[in-house]
């Protein structure tokens, strides 16, 4: 450790550090940035709210998404065009070549780090087809390009993330949470603030460059995949600092979360064969999606399956699900490669898959939108002179940013792709603009007061309204309005009732008023940040007046590409009121060994 003073803040003991870098998180994105920082030789904490094994992308189940080839023929530029096409236009292609170029060399490094990816019989990586991944730009069959370690892909990558991190001079700072940036007058990021959840000590974290890689907001909703800890502190963290959250209206529906309590069955059980029926025994995405099928991508997968129930064709004495057959492969196959989403139906439907269908809702997953970055993970405050401008002294990374790679709607395996191929490059630019111990200024007087000043008042809030009370009205609200079908009424009814939910955060009762493992206290700064996250998606799904992606509006059922192929840009102030700005889409590529790919009607 490298204290430095103690200036305390009222009642509180603050310890100073001092790094080159600081990251933010220790999912797989934050891993693979800080491990890169440490091999660059640059001094770097990596600071963590939970423990870095712990993490969501140790849930993640199918793959990692790579032209490898190793069981059928494949390209990056068919993998590309998926991903344009997947993000229905509205990612940026100079980025997605990037990424779809660089999953090659990622995945074999992921191999070279230990990662233990299943073997074809030659032993090669093994692959299987993922939702919207095809090969011939779009006309051949399905292409299989998920790299898979059974279905604990992300256990695996993260455990050797975690361990090759190991290898270098980095310090981990665990079961810190961090509450918010420093910024100094000329808005530059200095540092970030903590807390120590253990004993209650406050941290100061000066560095040449932070990297956010906090992860996701899947907590905004009442059904989720994500883990509990997935409350976009990072999204919020940029917001409270008067930057702006790109996108953040495209969230993410996952055809089949385990019904009724939304644990995730991976798509990579539809890759190997399981289908979808109604409460008539139809494959019904025949209908639907004639070429692709099950494996259509996600948001039209989701759409779909609601279509039917909405139609009365869902199944269960309340016709409110769907079922997921996977009964026909074979206990032999399910054993070898989808073990513990066998475990999961087990425990949390009560399901043996080897005889009976798992039933199945579409459950809130992934969220395209976060803090705007470049291809080397700067993050962005256009301005009207400079729509690429950067801030200086902050990156972000992971599902926390939006590049944006996955534009209105991300493919399967992108993500574990984009956290290994991003953190990556941040690294990269680090070592390259960076010096070594080189020497930093003061850090402006009272920095992270505001923060502390707000954690003081939290921490001692004795309202009326107990956290968990306002978390399940916001995440109820968030379900009911901003939900896989939206329309203009229940879009700005919503809007309007998180206004209310927002200011009853006035209210807020804590009973636990210690700063020692008060999970109360991080349970009501962690609902704090989910609210920005949930005013910035429902107020930007309001204003797009069209369909695109996970976006799909009643009564704007087409996409618009003449008013609306452009990235939302959103403020939240502190009263909750938020002011959107877009920027242009690039529809240019890194490269000319691709062309770009132009819009077209997406089908699949
Ligand atoms: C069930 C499930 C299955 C999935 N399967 C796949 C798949 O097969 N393929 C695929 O490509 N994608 C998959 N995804 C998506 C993918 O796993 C995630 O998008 C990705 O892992 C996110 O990684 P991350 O590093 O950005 O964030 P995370 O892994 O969520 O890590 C966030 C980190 O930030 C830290 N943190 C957050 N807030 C704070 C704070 N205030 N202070 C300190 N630390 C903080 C946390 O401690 C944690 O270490 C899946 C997602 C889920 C939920």
């Amino acid at each position: 450790m490298n204290a430095m003073s103690k200036p305390s803040f009222g009642a509180y003991t603050v310890v100073d550090h001092t790094y080159d870098a600081v990251v933010v998180g220790a999912g797989g994105a934050g891993l693979r940035a800080t491990l890169g920082l440490g091999a660059a030789g640059l001094r770097t904490a990596c600071v963590t709210k939970v423990f870095p094994t712990r993490s969501h992308t140790v849930a993640a189940q199918g793959g990692v998404s790579a032209s490898l080839a190793n069981l059928g023929d494949d390209n990056w530029r068919w993998h590309m065009y998926d991903t344009v096409k997947g993000s229905d236009w509205l990612g940026d292609q100079d980025a997605i070549e990037y990424m779809c170029r660089q999953a090659v060399p990622a995945v074999y490094e992921l191999e070279h780090y230990g990662v233990p990816f299943s073997r074809t019989e030659e032993g090669k990586i093994f692959q299987r087809p993922f939702g919207g991944h095809m090969t011939e730009f779009g006309k051949g069959p399905p292409a299989r390009r998920a790299c898979a370690a059974a279905d604990r892909t992300g256990h695996a990558i993260l455990h050797a993330l975690y361990q090759q991190s190991l290898r270098h001079n980095v310090e981990f700072f665990v079961e810190y949470f961090a509450l918010d940036l420093i910024m100094d007058e000329a808005g530059v990021c200095r540092g970030v603030i903590a807390w120590n959840l253990e004993d209650g000590v406050i941290h100061r974290f000066r560095a040449q460059m932070v990297i956010l890689a906090t992860g996701g907001y899947g907590r905004a909703f009442l059904s989720c995949t994500s883990a509990h800890t997935c409350t976009g502190d990072g999204t919020a963290m940029v917001l409270r600092a008067g930057l702006p959250c790109q996108d953040m209206e495209f969230v993410q529906f996952h055809p089949t979360g385990i019904f009724p309590a939304g644990c995730l069955i991976t798509e990579g059980a539809r890759g190997e064969g399981g289908y979808l029926t109604n409460s008539e025994g139809e494959r019904f995405m025949e209908r639907y999606a004639p070429s692709a099928k099950d494996l259509a991508s996600r948001d039209v997968v989701s759409r779909s399956m609601t279509i039917e129930i909405n139609a009365g064709r869902g199944c269960g004495p309340d016709k409110n699900y769907i079922l997921l057959h996977l009964e026909h492969l074979g206990a032999e196959l399910l054993h070898e490669r989808l073990p513990g989403i066998s475990e999961t139906a087990h425990i949390f439907a009560g399901v043996d898959v080897t005889k009976e269908p798992i039933p199945v809702l579409p459950t809130v997953h992934y969220n395209m939108g976060g803090v705007p970055t470049n291809i080397h993970g700067e993050v962005l405050r256009p301005t009207k002179d400079d729509p690429d401008a950067v801030v200086p002294g902050l990156m972000a990374v992971g599902e926390a940013a939006c590049v944006s790679v996955h534009g209105a709607n991300r493919l399967g395996c992108n993500s574990l792709l984009d956290i290994v191929v991003f953190g990556r490059a941040a690294a990269l630019r680090c070592a390259e603009i960076l010096k070594p111990d080189a020497k930093q200024s003061p850090l402006p007087a009272g920095a992270g007061e505001a923060a502390l000043d707000n954690f003081d008042a939290t921490r001692n809030a004795k309202g009326g309204t107990p956290v968990a009370a306002l978390r399940l009205e916001m995440q109820s609200t968030m379900q009911a309005h901003a939900a896989v079908f939206r329309n203009s009424q229940s879009l700005s009814e919503g809007v309007a009732k998180m206004g209310d939910v927002w200011k009853k955060q006035a209210d807020i009762a804590l009973s636990d008023h210690s700063v020692i493992w008060n999970s109360d206290l991080m349970e009501a700064l962690e609902l704090q940040n989910l609210m920005q996250n949930a005013m910035t998606t429902i107020v930007g799904a309001e204003a797009r007046h069209e369909s695109r992606g996970a976006q799909a509006h009643d009564d704007y059922p087409e996409r618009d590409d003449a008013n609306w192929m452009k990235h939302t840009l959103a403020w939240c102030g502190g009263d909750g009121q938020v002011r959107l700005e877009y920027r242009p889409v690039k529809m240019r590529t890194l490269t000319d060994e691709v062309s770009v790919i132009p819009p077209q009607k997406r089908v699949y």
